[in-house]
């Protein structure tokens, strides 16, 4: 475990074990190397062909219990996927199971209109798209122009027609726009996916400027919601202060925390009452879900 935890920078452990005295070492763990994850694209083929054409590829493979159109992946290199036809034809997307979460939680409907703020590169906004069987009016904006592009092509390749994608800071966004659902996958310090032997930029400077930005964006998100309507807060970091706190400052305006039920067999840590925190793991990122209404 020591030399684990020496990979980890110090001011990250310090602050995990100070955040989760009886969880810490547990987390360290857990930021490792996760095998492939993909999610069966519905708008273009059901989990059933998923499933055939990864049998013919002779790839080993179990789906999640929670979510049916979940693949874990044993065995296999994702770089092999992404030359695949079932790839090239957007019928999987690439995606770790933790990130798949939002989506499910936020159940976009038919006729809904949903604002994606922070869209690129477009996993979970193809998953709203998919979930509503494409009939959700859904509106995605990327501030940064290359994470644009490549926001444009994966909802081309994957089918998601009915979505208005928009290369704008969602600050500047319009205050006159209503929205029934808005999703916030906010930019965060990805505390939750680090990996050990991998280069990391997380320091307490990035933290800090995530927390400000979080903080703005969701200031912003709840201005643009209708009265009764939901935002789904998510980041990839178990850090407080992008969490805990984000939603505490929801609160302070006017917002209302609606309680998360957490799915399935998936690995917790403590968390504000209501709000789920995912602990990293062989197969999970950390991450974590809030909902708000307005
Ligand atoms: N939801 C995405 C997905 O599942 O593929 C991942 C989103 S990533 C965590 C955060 C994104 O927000 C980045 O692409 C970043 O460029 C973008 N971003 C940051 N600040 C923004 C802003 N003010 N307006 C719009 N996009 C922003």
């Amino acid at each position: 475990m020591s030399d684990i935890i020496e990979q980890i920078p110090a001011f990250l452990r310090e602050l995990l074990i100070k955040e989760y005295p009886n969880d810490a070492e547990r987390i360290f763990r857990g930021f490792v190397r996760r095998p492939v994850t993909l999610r069966a694209n519905t708008l273009k083929a059901t989990a059933e062909e998923v499933a055939d054409a990864l049998a013919q590829m002779r790839l080993s493979f179990c789906r999640m219990p929670w979510y049916g159109d979940a693949f874990l992946l044993s065995g296999a290199d994702g770089r092999a996927i992404a030359e695949s036809p079932l790839y090239r034809e957007g019928k999987i997307y690439l995606q770790s199971l933790s990130s798949m979460l939002p989506p499910l939680f936020l159940v976009p409907k038919a006729g809904e209109s949903v604002l994606d703020m922070t869209a690129a590169p477009g996993g979970k906004t193809t998953q709203l798209s998919a979930l509503s069987g494409g009939k959700a009016l859904i509106t995605a904006c990327e501030k940064d122009k290359i994470r644009f592009e490549r926001l444009k092509f994966n909802l081309a390749r994957q089918g998601a027609g009915r979505v208005n994608a928009m290369q704008v800071d969602a600050l500047k966004l319009d205050g006159f726009f209503r929205f029934d659902k808005i999703l916030l996958d906010a930019p965060c310090s990805g505390s939750g996916t680090l990996t050990l032997g991998e280069r990391t930029k997380i320091s307490p400077e990035l933290v800090k400027n995530c927390a400000r930005t979080q903080k703005l964006l969701l200031k912003k998100g709840l201005g643009l919601l209708k009265k009764g309507g939901v935002l789904l807060y998510s980041t990839c970091s178990v850090l407080k202060e992008e969490n805990e706190a984000a939603v505490a400052f929801a609160l302070s305006q006017g917002a209302t925390l609606l309680p998360l039920a957490p799915i399935g067999d998936i690995p917790l840590l403590p968390s504000l009452a209501g709000t789920v925190t995912v602990c990293p793991d062989e197969i999970f990122e950390g991450f974590f879900l809030a909902m708000l209404q307005k």
